[in-house]
């Protein structure tokens, strides 16, 4: 049995889910044609508050496609030096939407309404055109930590006051809502754009929606189809996703509680110099030198646990659907035994 911690994207789809899809009734969803992506679609709407929303193959996608439709090629998007957008997207920002970056450092992936405030660039033409924030909520390089609701209302005040658009990387949102109580209505409310993955937490095999009102959703609809991310039969894809958001969110907590355990018992083994605090469902520990990181996760491999490196020394593993109680109880087990 392989216990694969590298990601909460390594889920396979449940026997319900399955079902789900099998039974879907489907269309071409390029002509819009599809009635099980426009429920998906009508449902993430409505509970996040908003008027309209986009299924799409990726979370980069959506993100990709916000960031396009919420600036002007110059522009100049703010955020997190540790955003996905800006690490893990390949450069989209500037390939895809001729925009520069302002990186704010942050408190493991967090960034303050000050901050920006600061950072917005005045009417002048020596600089460039501040036009967007992006908040990453929960943030995955700073190790699966969630915004205070409080913090999250101040970003979005400055941002309406200022005339800056508001885009959020909700790529596991539901574990931030789960872990801080707050409801997806209640985020909806302080954004102008949503990306949620279902193919992270929540154990779709593919799949993102975008999120916001009706003229953006429009506009999103048209950069899709440049992105090449028009989909035909999707609705088998949608399906997934709905039984994902019906049956896949509350469980999240048991993710949580998993994490918290493995963070507890690191705590106490010889070859673990920190463990980072954990929020959610990302564990992030630093190994003292005993181990180089390419060799523990060498030997990670041969008990038949996978992870992955997260910087010089730095161990990730996310918990996930498909890690089990009964795995849990083993990877105690090969850790202790390390
Ligand atoms: C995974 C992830 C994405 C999008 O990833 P895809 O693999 O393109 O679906 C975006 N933002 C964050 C924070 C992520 O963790």
């Amino acid at each position: 049995m392989m216990i694969d911690l590298r990601s909460d994207t390594v889920t396979k789809p449940t026997r319900e889910m399955l079902e789900a899809m099998f039974n879907a009734e489907v269309g071409d969803d390029v002509f819009e044609d599809d009635p099980t992506v426009k429920k998906l679609e009508e449902k993430a709407a409505e509970m996040f508050g908003k008027e309209a929303a986009l299924f799409c193959p990726s979370g980069t996608m959506t993100n990709q496609i916000a960031l396009k439709v919420h600036t002007r090629p110059g522009d100049e998007i703010i955020c997190n030096d540790l955003s996905h957008i800006y690490r893990y997207e390949g450069g989209g920002a500037a390939f895809n939407s001729g925009a520069s970056v302002r990186l704010l450092p942050g408190d493991r992936g967090r960034i303050k309404a000050s901050q920006i405030k600061e950072n917005i660039n005045p009417d002048d033409v020596h600089f460039p055109r501040t036009s967007l924030v992006v908040i990453e909520n929960t943030s995955n390089k700073g190790g699966g930590s969630c915004y205070e609701y409080e913090d999250l209302k101040e970003i979005s005040a400055l941002c309406k006051n200022s005339g800056l658009m508001l885009h959020l990387d909700g790529a596991r949102i539901f574990n931030a809502i789960i872990e801080k109580n707050y409801s997806p209505g209640a985020i909806g409310d302080l954004f102008d754009s949503v990306s949620i993955c279902l193919s992270k937490g929540l154990g779709a095999p593919v799949g993102s929606v975008l999120i916001g009102d009706k003229d953006f959703i429009k506009q999103s609809r048209r950069v899709r189809k440049v992105f090449g991310g028009g989909m035909r039969q999707a609705g088998y894809l949608a399906a997934a996703g709905i039984h994902a958001l019906d049956h896949h969110i509350e469980r999240l907590e048991d993710d949580h509680q998993k994490a918290r355990i493995i963070a507890n018992t690191l705590k106490q083994l010889s070859f673990v110099e920190e463990v980072f605090p954990v929020e959610t469902n990302i564990i992030v520990f630093k190994l003292n030198d005993h181990y180089k990181d390419r060799d523990f996760l060498k030997m990670l491999e041969s008990k038949k646990v996978k992870a992955v490196g997260f910087g010089p020394q730095l161990i990730r593993m996310v918990t996930h659907l498909d890690f089990t109680e009964e795995m849990l109880d083993l990877l105690i087990k090969e850790l202790k035994s390390i």
